[in-house]
């Protein structure tokens, strides 16, 4: 994957040594499996919260986790995990990450400053040779999942981040309903695009409150906007975590959100968050390129038919018809008609998600297999007309089309 030169280098570094930094870094994480990193407009949205919690319920699914915080402005991954204080331990030339368990490694910017408002001094290239260092010098070993909690924004270090670490999997964008309406969102989506970061999806925290008291939820905003957007940006809707005094409450007391098994709304988001990442295992790199990136207006529509027309019965249709679509000019770009694999329980949810697809329009759907498209963000709209894959396209971009009941709910 390319990227777009640097504007924001070290003064004074040749072209030569930029070069050897960079190869330094890319052979530091040559046996990092995958790099995501979680970014946001601003400050204070829960960018953290999301990244640690991430982290570690990764490393709940026993994978190799490492979280590397770079938010020089507000580092505050040590507290979240109850790690302030501690000492990075430096080897020669190398430093050692913080390791909680045999599978979450952590380093933080935090862990080199003496107190929070040290960093707001450093200049723009003291801020960029840390996080080279950070990226060349921290031997993370052996990892699946590498979380880079970026610091927020699109200006330098969000930028010097992405273009270091070269061919990341992509970036989980978060935001908050107020957010949203201030657009940031599309400024961080339009960073990614400029640089050729895949999107890996939209989270919507501090959506809707969660009383202590009674455990009820309550929309303080209207709902949808998220969706919404993420549906007219052609990317992935990663889910809603609400306001959630709980999770203040793990925060303060350095214990994850996640790492206590919770049976609740915000525990089921952060595990829709998981699930998505995990997925990424499943998923070739050009893939996730085509369908999130370069095509991010675009949409890969998957139609169940027979006979030429939507099968009400999802799982036992003849055909898929997959669809490409473009969201702006709402133009078919091209249709291809695939063979599924045998229905079995779990099968076409999995099937689906690696051809690409990212909505589905069924007549009849049980109710599993629309849990199991939820978890894998795939839209799916149920009880459309039996009628030409061609029309259902035609009037899903149109917003015209007609969902009625779900005929076939097993
Ligand atoms: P950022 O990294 O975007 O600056 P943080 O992750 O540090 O934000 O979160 C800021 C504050 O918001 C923290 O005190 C955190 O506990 C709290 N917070 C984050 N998400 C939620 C949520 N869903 N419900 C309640 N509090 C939250």
């Amino acid at each position: 994957m390319t990227r777009k030169p640097g504007l924001c280098e070290a003064e004074g570094n040749t072209t030569n040594q930029l070069q050897t930094e960079q190869e330094h870094i890319n052979k530091n994480l040559e046996h990092v499996r995958h790099k995501i990193l979680v970014l946001s407009g601003k400050g204070g949205v829960g960018k953290s919260t999301i990244a640690a919690n991430l982290a570690v319920s990764l490393s709940l699914a026993n994978k190799r986790v490492g979280l590397l915080d770079i938010d020089i402005h507000g580092p505050s991954i040590p507290k979240i995990l109850n790690l302030e204080g501690r000492v990075i331990q430096v080897l020669g030339e190398t430093m050692l990450p913080v390791q909680i368990g045999p599978d979450l490694k952590v380093m933080s910017i935090g862990f080199l400053l003496r107190d929070s408002d040290d960093a707001v001094i450093w200049r723009g290239p003291m801020k960029n040779q840390v996080i080279k260092q950070f990226l060349k010098d921290v031997k993370w070993g052996s990892l699946d999942f590498l979380i880079v909690d970026s610091p927020p924004g699109t200006g330098d270090e969000p930028l010097s981040i992405v273009q270091l670490l070269g061919d990341a999997d992509g970036a989980i964008i978060v935001t908050t309903p107020q957010q949203l309406a201030l657009s940031d969102v599309r400024k961080s989506i339009s960073f990614c695009r400029n640089l050729n970061m895949p999107v890996l999806g939209v989270l919507e925290n501090m959506s809707g409150f969660v009383c202590p008291k009674c455990g009820e939820q309550t929309d303080i905003f209207s709902l949808g906007g998220g969706q919404d957007m993420a549906r007219q940006l052609g990317i992935h809707f990663l889910g809603r975590i609400p306001i959630d005094p709980q999770i203040v409450q793990a925060c303060d007391t350095g214990q994850p959100y996640v790492s206590n098994d919770r049976r609740n709304e915000t525990a089921k988001a952060f595990s829709q968050v998981t699930q998505h990442v995990l997925m990424l295992e499943n998923q070739g790199k050009t893939e996730k390129v085509n369908v999130n990136q370069k095509g991010a207006r675009k949409m890969r529509i998957a139609i169940p038919v027979v006979e030429g027309k939507l099968s009400q019965h999802f799982g036992h249709c003849e055909t898929f018809v997959i669809v490409d679509t473009d969201g702006d000019s709402r133009k078919v770009l091209n249709r291809k008609d695939l063979t599924p694999p045998r229905h079995e329980p779990g099968v076409l949810p999995t099937w689906l998600h690696g051809e690409g697809v990212n909505v589905i329009i069924a007549g009849g759907m049980g109710q599993r297999a629309q849990q199991l498209f939820a978890q894998n963000q795939i839209e799916v709209v149920v009880g459309a007309p039996a009628e030409s894959p061609e029309s259902l396209v035609s009037a899903y971009l149109n917003n015209t089309l007609q969902a009625g009941e779900n005929i076939c709910d097993h």
